[in-house]
């Protein structure tokens, strides 16, 4: 391994090791989320409960499921609520009676009392009695009652006690009735959100604030509750890749360390050995120099010299011997670091290849191909850095398809994924290669246009809306029209994505609200 190879590979374990840390501190934060959410599922189940005895055994089931925190059945659970919800709403309006009962019950849940409750009967029955042609006003007056209602101990209703006790909604002003959906907003706008969610969780605000579906509360539940539990998923796949690249690399360091050591050791015995070596010729020499100032006679002198040079060979011949062992071992040991050097230069290529595409998969969408959601944040996060430094106009735009709902139920789901795959292709045509397109979520798609101000965009959005209108999907061999809705803005300055995201999420509302299949800009 040269030393670039072993920079790169410190770098990699430098990486991972910050990745590991941010990701097991986002993991934490995620839990705690995830605690509070359950709290506020089991809040707004009991505030609800009893308001429709269709939904209360979901209620039920889904308090008891919450309370072992979040469950991978908990989307099931609250998609029967949404069910029974629709149920409720599709079918006919029940009779008087049915209505008279549920009001009746409300109210006597309320703990409205006195002159109050006398009120509340007869705006209830004035509200049986005038159905869908009820106003705007009549409904606001008994929820006003029904909520703001002291009982005979002069302490707060049942709906009120459970609205204003949460500290969420402490600041509420008394007058103020509190639905479940302002309840979440308030819960969301208080807590403290992982940076990558807040673009999800600002448009969960947005949908809640509308106030379009007084349900809606249970809708944004189930998509908040969805995406933690796959940012918690990814957080933890990644940690879990990032943990098993980081044992195998340092098992293959501690082994280099060992041949190190080993070497070193070797080379040590080799340096002692000859130290020795040398002090052992030092003494024979010196013998024989005392030798030859003491000989008496050539005969002896040539004796004792010559048993100083034998002293001398052998000691220099078992050293000669011992170093032999050692070059040979040392060499081997060599071989074979340079063997395990390689082998972890290859692993950490391998490794790196299969993380590459490990992350090319997960910003993948399986339905479409298209970019996902994670490959949309990130390359939002490079444009908008661009953008700020290079001040070249970038567009953003959101795409929703029309009545969606419909083509499912029409043809089917898998006719509604064919469906998502044509469209994601007509979305790409007429994209240059600057551009990105990506599968935001649902039948919800997200456009990056480079270098493109919001009157460009306009054309290039207007010629993808009428591609999606003219193509549209073929079954049974005949052509169904699928129409789709745009909503954009260009950044400014000042901006943040969040910001620009907002204004063509609400551009996107507002084409909806116009008739859909069209473009509006903000
Ligand atoms: P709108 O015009 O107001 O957007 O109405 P819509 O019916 O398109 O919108 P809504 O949000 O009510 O419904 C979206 C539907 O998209 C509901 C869901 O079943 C469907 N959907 C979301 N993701 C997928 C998917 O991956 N495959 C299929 N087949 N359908 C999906
Ligand atoms: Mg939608
Ligand atoms: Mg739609």
């Amino acid at each position: 391994m040269n030393e670039q190879e072993i920079t790169a590979t410190q770098d990699w374990k430098v990486r991972y090791l910050d990745l590991a840390q941010q990701q097991s501190m986002e993991k934490s934060e995620a839990a705690e989320t995830e605690k509070l959410l359950c709290r506020i599922i089991i809040r707004l189940t009991l505030a609800t409960n009893g308001l429709d005895p269709a939904l209360d055994p979901h209620l039920s089931s889904l308090r008891n499921a919450v309370r072992k925190g979040v469950q991978p059945n908990l989307k099931d659970q609250l998609g029967a609520i949404s069910e029974a919800l629709i149920r409720a709403n599709d079918e006919p309006a029940p009779v008087a009676s049915g209505d008279t009962d549920l009001l009746s019950r409300l109210i006597s849940r309320s703990g409205v009392t006195g002159r109050n409750l006398g009120k509340l009967r007869k705006l209830a029955e004035q509200l049986v009695a005038d159905g869908d042609g009820a106003s705007d006003e009549q409904v606001d007056r008994f929820l006003h009652l029904l909520t703001g209602a002291e009982n005979r101990n002069g302490s707060p209703g049942f709906l009120r006690r459970f609205f204003h006790t949460s500290a969420a909604a402490s600041d509420a002003s008394p007058d103020e009735a509190v639905t479940p959906n302002q309840q979440l907003l308030k819960l969301l706008e208080t807590l403290d959100w992982p940076a990558q969610l807040s673009l999800d969780i600002r448009r969960m605000e947005l949908e809640l604030a509308a106030q379009k579906d007084s349900a809606a509360w249970i809708e944004v539940l189930s998509s908040l509750l969805s995406l933690l539990s796959r940012s918690v998923g990814e957080v933890t796949t990644e940690i879990q890749d990032t943990r098993g690249f980081l044992k195998e690399l340092t098992q293959r360091l501690e082994e280099i360390d060992k041949h190190v050591s080993s070497s070193k050791e070797l080379r040590q015995k080799s340096m002692v050995e000859g130290q020795s070596l040398g002090q052992k010729m030092r003494q024979q020499v010196s013998g024989i120099r005392d030798n030859m100032n003491d000989a008496t006679s050539l005969q002896q002198l040539c004796l004792e010299i010559g048993q100083h040079l034998e002293a001398i060979e052998s000691h220099v011949g078992t050293f000669v011997i011992n170093e032999a062992e050692r070059h040979k071992a040392a060499a081997e040991l060599e071989e074979q670091l340079r063997k395990r050097l390689e082998e972890v230069q290859s692993e950490s290529r391998e490794l790196r290849a299969k993380m590459i595409e490990a992350h090319r998969q997960a910003a993948t969408d399986t339905v479409t191909g298209l970019p996902n959601r994670l490959a949309y944040d990130e390359r939002l996060e490079q444009e908008f850095a661009r953008w700020k430094r290079f001040g070249e106009p970038l567009t953003l735009l959101v795409w929703d398809i029309d009545d969606f709902k419909r083509i499912n139920d029409r043809f089917g789901h898998h006719a509604g994924d064919k469906a998502l795959r044509i469209i994601g292709q007509s979305l790409l045509l007429g994209l240059r290669e600057t551009d990105f397109v990506a599968r935001f979520g649902g039948e919800e798609f997200v456009m990056l246009l480079t270098g493109t101000n919001s009157d460009d965009a306009m054309k290039v959005a207007e010629a993808v809306r009428l591609e999606v209108k003219e193509s549209g999907i073929h079954s049974v061999g005949n052509r169904v029209e699928v129409t789709i809705s745009c909503g954009m803005s260009q950044f400014a300055q000042g901006d943040t994505p969040m910001d620009v995201f907002a204004r063509a999420d609400r551009a996107l509302y507002e084409a909806k609200r116009a008739g859909k299949d069209c473009i509006v800009v903000h």
